[in-house]
């Protein structure tokens, strides 16, 4: 989270925006400025006018790229709005939102996700930015309209129908694109969470899931048909979205009421700092273990895996203590935390472990596969009663 900075907080929410985010606004101001006269044309045959509008502030000089930039900008912070939608609601509806961040791709809203979700809570949520698109959408078509009747200078009157015009387009087509029944667009959560009234949430998840494939493939064959790249990402992007989110959300059930202390191993084998590397190998080699927490007078100050003795120069190999190639930056759960949080922890990062650490003494220690293996069980458990 390093690469995004905050800009302020709305309603105790951090916003953030990160770094890629700069970059798409020049982007958008230049695709937008050399595609200004289709955009015009657009705009026009959208509102059905006979007589196309003065183009005098918005075709000439610079002034499309201005505007691009203008329209990027203000298209961003519907997006923006979106994702206020979503957290407003979920705050209403109890649920904790860690932040927003805008990142080029968009926005996202990250809400503290229930372990099974209740379609009443998340219906309104998901339903939420899609709303607000449409209405922004409908509004700025309002402005673009009005300015048509009621601004008298013909120039300007063109280059505030073309802003509001085509910015309302966009609002438009963010409202129908989130609203595809496939995740991970909120379209999929709405078609969640209406099943879900009906279905257990993983049934309702897993037919959401193979509905959003369905599209997904259906968008893939427009697409190569075709020839639509743009088309084709947003297929594989939805794909692999659909079978990102059921499988989470079967994690979830599966370690509904488990916790760290449940699955770790303890006591743990910890080592001191001024262990030699040739020991903590042997070490390795005899428990089968391949991290060992560094523990200083009772407090843990880092942790030796396997990876960081492969890094370790071959030369000082010899003349190495623990604490030269340690990672110092530890991440560290509770006993008491749930387990679904620990596997969340492991899963995007590449260690394979976690210390368990309880009033600054490590406990235990937890790995992938130590979850791994109790979901297995967990499995066996939920299909045989
Ligand atoms: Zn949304």
């Amino acid at each position: 989270m390093d690469s995004s900075i905050q800009i302020g907080t709305i309603s105790g929410i951090p916003i953030r925006i990160h770094f890629t985010f700069f970059l798409i606004i020049p982007i958008f101001a230049f695709i937008i400025g050399t595609q200004i006269d289709l955009t015009v044309a657009l705009v026009e045959q959208v509102f059905g006018l006979t007589e196309p509008i003065s183009t005098e502030y918005i075709t000439t000089g610079v002034m499309p790229y201005v505007l691009g930039a203008i329209l990027s900008f203000l298209l961003f912070t519907g997006v923006f709005l979106h994702e206020l939608a979503h957290s407003w609601v979920a705050l209403r509806k109890g649920m904790k939102v860690g932040s927003i961040t805008l990142f080029i791709l968009g926005g996202a809203s990250e809400i503290e996700d229930e372990i099974s979700p209740n379609p009443r809570d998340e219906l309104p949520m998901a339903i939420a930015g899609p709303l607000m698109s449409l209405f922004l959408g409908i509004v700025s078509e309002g402005v673009a309209y009005a300015s048509l009747l009621f601004i008298p200078n013909d120039a300007l009157a063109g280059l505030f129908f073309y802003i509001f015009g085509y910015l309302g387009i966009l609002n438009i087509i963010l409202f129908v694109f989130n609203l595809l029944p496939a995740f991970p667009m909120d379209g999929g959560r709405v078609l969640r969470a209406i099943l879900a009234f009906w279905l257990p949430i993983d049934r309702a998840t897993k037919i959401a899931a193979e509905i959003g494939r369905i599209v997904a493939i259906i968008f893939g064959i427009i697409g190569i048909l075709s020839f639509n790249l743009v088309l084709i990402l947003i297929a594989v992007f939805i794909y692999l979205g659909a079978g990102q989110e059921a499988a989470m959300v079967r994690y979830n059930l599966l370690l509904k009421g488990l916790y760290v202390k449940d699955a770790m191993t303890s006591p743990v084998k910890v080592i001191s700092p001024d262990m030699p590397i040739h020991e903590v190998l042997a070490l390795m080699q005899s428990t089968r273990h391949l991290g060992f927490p560094v523990v200083e007078r009772g407090a843990l100050v880092g942790m030796v895996t396997l990876q960081d003795i492969h890094t370790a120069p071959q030369i000082d190999r010899e003349a190495l203590q623990a604490r030269d190639i340690m990672t110092r930056e530890v991440v560290t759960v509770a006993p008491d935390s749930g387990l679904y949080e620990a596997l969340r922890i492991l899963a995007p990062n590449t260690f394979g472990r976690i210390p368990v650490v309880r009033d600054g003494e490590v406990v235990g220690i937890v790995t992938r596969s130590d979850i791994l293996k109790i979901m297995e069980l967990q499995e066996v458990r939920v299909t045989t009663t």
